[in-house]
């Protein structure tokens, strides 16, 4: 069973506490509609980013170590969840069918992550707003902008850049937002593919914090962190770029 499986009661007034900085009125009386109340807390739920951070990351190891362990048990979960979530950690994800959050992460359970996922995992509004709707008022304290190895929308970008490569219907305008990660590392030594991927993935957390006051006011407080990370098909193994992130030194800014 997941680490994060009994959750204590925690009341109105601390949910509120938790969404309530820097974000707007109107938001916080979202956060008290019956549709979205949270789910009675557990006592190993991350409480802070740098923790949920760890739980990834813990997460991550079991189910590069013992993929067979990451098991969840949903028949009894969503009881839990039924009327109320409290995910701990956002995850901005492709669409690959080869990366689904919750398994990699270590089978974690019904209500524990808010995901938003698309391929070559961008943020556009309805994307951004997904993400803000976590934290501020679920209450998310941790986003993860989650690139992978081999990834087709990366490449389709990549295409763009060396072969002016078109695409059909609206699979075109889709890889439009990846094309200036992979300008700005073309010329760059290594692989093509893998430096345009972690490029994004770095790029996408930082517009975040760019593009939104309410997640920008939520990392100045020290109730959010958002860090990019990358996901490797073979291993399974996520490696985080938070360092970069935190520093803002590994972004090429375009
Ligand atoms: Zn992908």
């Amino acid at each position: 069973m997941p680490k994060c499986c009994s959750k204590p009661e925690i009341d109105r007034r601390g949910i509120l506490a938790m969404a309530g900085i820097g974000v707007p009125t109107a938001l916080v009386g979202l956060s008290a509609a019956p549709k979205f109340a949270r789910a009675a807390a557990q006592s190993s739920r991350p409480q802070t980013p740098d923790e949920a951070l760890a739980a990834l990351k813990d997460g991550n190891a079991r189910y590069v170590e013992a993929p067979e362990l990451c098991v969840t048990k949903p028949s009894k979960q969503r009881a839990s969840v039924a009327t109320g979530q409290s995910p701990w950690a956002t995850i901005v994800a492709c669409a690959d069918s080869r990366v689904p959050p919750e398994l990699i992460f270590g089978g974690l359970g019904l209500g524990e992550l808010f995901v938003a996922r698309n391929a070559g995992n961008q943020v556009d509004t309805q994307a951004i707003g997904t993400v803000e709707f976590g934290s501020a008022v679920l209450g998310s304290h941790l986003i993860v902008v989650l690139g992978h190895s081999r990834c087709g929308a990366v490449q389709a970008a990549c295409d763009v850049v060396t072969d002016n490569a078109t695409f059909p219907g609206s699979i075109g305008p889709m890889v439009d937002p990846i094309v200036p990660a992979a300008l700005a590392v073309r010329d760059k030594p290594g692989d093509f593919l893998a430096n345009a991927t972690r490029e994004s993935a770095l790029r996408t957390a930082a517009r975040l914090t760019t593009a939104s006051t309410i997640l920008s006011d939520l990392v100045k407080s020290g109730k959010l962190k958002i860090v990019a990370g990358e996901y490797d098909l073979e291993t399974g193994k996520v490696e985080f770029f938070e360092e970069a992130v935190e520093g803002s030194a590994g972004f090429t800014k375009g």
